[in-house]
């Protein structure tokens, strides 16, 4: 971590406290807090076994102030600290804060360059200069090319630079993906789920089950066991979803990558590394690549460069409040249903089923991004502001009105349905478009276009949808019309939906 790169064992203090301002300024799941808490008790462990004087603030400390600053001025009187050096945090308003820490405690603050990142924000906003639209796409090439990742001199690998064409399969019958890594809890983990039950079981989500990584030689392995077993399937199925299989071939290293365990350089070397030695393809290879270096720089570098702004992007002008179901799962939609049922069980969905799932379903709603925003950062553990805003606003929502995302990502049920078996056990029946039983993607999909058609209309990449709504019988308008305000009628008033 760039804080302590030049950490003096003789004569610095390294500060790491848990308070309780960040645990609940949003009510973030429990899974979350246990991971987080458990990750910096161990990292605790590792600093002090390298020699480094250490003041660590356990949750239940009588003299935790619960906020950081109250940790920070609690140190720096009690060791007369006459400099602050801290790594820059992944949120805007902690970042607002820790500026405010130079002048109210009279010492120097300085705030150094996240080194978990491969692009600087400097770097990152020169590049967006004077562009109209920032594409990830060519923000991804450019970073390819300066690092040197996947590429034939001057080439891309394989001659095309991104593969994403192939990578949209559905799991054929009878295959299944290996069962995650799993970790037992140590006995600093299991203090820390204790802790977790006794003070935050208000908070959504299960606790149980608990077996994230918890250190870097545990996150270590998981990565290794992504790269030998599921590498290799992960661009083929990476859309697909499966009732029953949360984890799919998915790489679950977004937990460590966003809290320091790994680094995306090496994770990108172990992936090409498996490329070059014939163990992976190149769609699979490239495509995780792609979310690494591409979609995870710049997904921070846009927010960096559009905060505080970007928090208030409402471009649709959704009012919606967010469903009662988001919490509790009661829903006859299965598969909002099953994605919410994980996402409480795992803090964790893969990006399709947070995407083309439960933001569909957002964004066909209308839902105010506000709301939306929190829920995302409260249910995921992965979930940081620098990561989730831009995914939510951006890309679920179409908030930004297109900064980040040509379309919104709406679909009907039968994109649900053709990548997923979810549809086979619900309620509502994918094939029927309109009345009671008909699957609520379907009528929703076809009504936020018309609602929207002022400010959609003439997105060339909706040409085709238009045309057919635009084609649409009076009769048939009207019943999506009709349908949609039976649907929105009863999810207003809570009803079982
Ligand atoms: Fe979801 Fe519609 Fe399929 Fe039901 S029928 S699982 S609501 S897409």
């Amino acid at each position: 971590m760039a804080s302590l790169q030049h950490c003096d064992l003789d004569n610095d203090w390294i500060l790491i406290a848990e308070v309780r301002q960040e645990a609940i300024y949003v009510k973030h799941h429990q899974k979350k807090i246990a991971f987080l808490f458990s990750a910096m008790r161990h990292f605790a462990q590792e600093l002090i076994s390298q020699g480094h004087n250490l003041h660590y603030t356990h949750y239940d400390d009588q003299n935790n102030q619960g906020s950081l600053f109250g940790e920070v001025e609690r140190l720096c009187k009690q060791k007369n600290i006459n400099k602050i050096i801290l790594t820059h945090p992944g949120e805007y308003r902690v970042l607002a804060e820790m500026q405010s820490w130079q002048d109210k405690l009279n010492i120097p603050v300085e705030i150094c360059q996240d080194d978990r990142f491969l692009s600087s924000l400097d770097e990152f906003a020169t590049w967006a200069e004077d562009r109209k639209q920032l594409r990830m796409e060519f923000f991804y090439r450019e970073m390819r090319k300066k690092w040197h990742f996947l590429m034939d001199g001057d080439k891309p690998v394989g001659d095309k630079w991104n593969f994403d064409s192939s990578n949209r399969k559905a799991l054929p019958k009878g295959m299944s993906p290996p069962l995650p890594t799993k970790f037992e809890p140590d006995a600093i983990t299991q203090d820390v789920l204790q802790l977790v039950a006794d003070n935050f079981s208000d908070h959504f989500g299960e606790l149980g089950n608990f077996h994230f990584a918890v250190n870097r030689e545990e996150a270590l392995v998981v990565l290794d066991e992504f790269v030998a077993q599921r590498l290799i399937h992960f661009g083929d199925y990476q859309d697909a979803m499966v009732q029953g299989e949360p984890w799919m071939y998915h790489s679950h290293i977004g937990f460590y990558l966003n809290c320091g365990l790994l680094t995306p350089k090496e994770v990108i070397e172990k992936a090409e590394n498996a490329y070059r030695n014939g163990d992976a393809p190149l769609n699979a290879v490239e495509g995780f690549i792609r979310q690494v270096l591409g979609w995870r720089e710049y997904v921070r570098g846009l927010y960096w460069l559009k905060m505080p702004d970007y928090k208030t992007e409402n471009f649709l002008e959704a009012t919606r409040s967010l469903p009662k179901f988001f919490w509790d799962t009661n829903t006859k939609m299965n598969c909002l249903h099953q994605c919410i049922k994980e996402t409480s069980e795992n803090a964790y969905t893969h990006h399709i089923q947070r995407l083309m799932v439960l933001g569909n379903f957002a964004l066909l709603a209308g839902l105010h991004p506000d709301e939306v925003n929190e829920w995302y950062l409260i249910v995921y553990a992965d979930a940081y502001e620098w990561v989730e805003m831009p995914n939510v606003t951006g890309m679920i929502l179409f908030a930004d009105g297109g900064l980040l995302a040509s379309k919104p990502y709406a679909a009907s049920g039968s994109y649900i349905n053709k990548m997923s078996n979810y549809c086979k056990s619900c309620h509502y029946k994918v094939k029927e478009k309109n009345g009671p039983q008909a699957c609520p993607f379907n009528y929703l999909y076809w009504d936020f276009l018309d609602r929207n058609k002022e400010k959609l209309g003439n997105n060339p990449r909706l040409g085709m949808p238009y045309r057919t709504l635009n084609k649409m019988t009076d009769e048939k308008r009207q019943a999506i019309q009709r349908d949609g305000q039976i649907f929105f009628k009863a999810l207003d008033k809570n009803e079982k939906v």
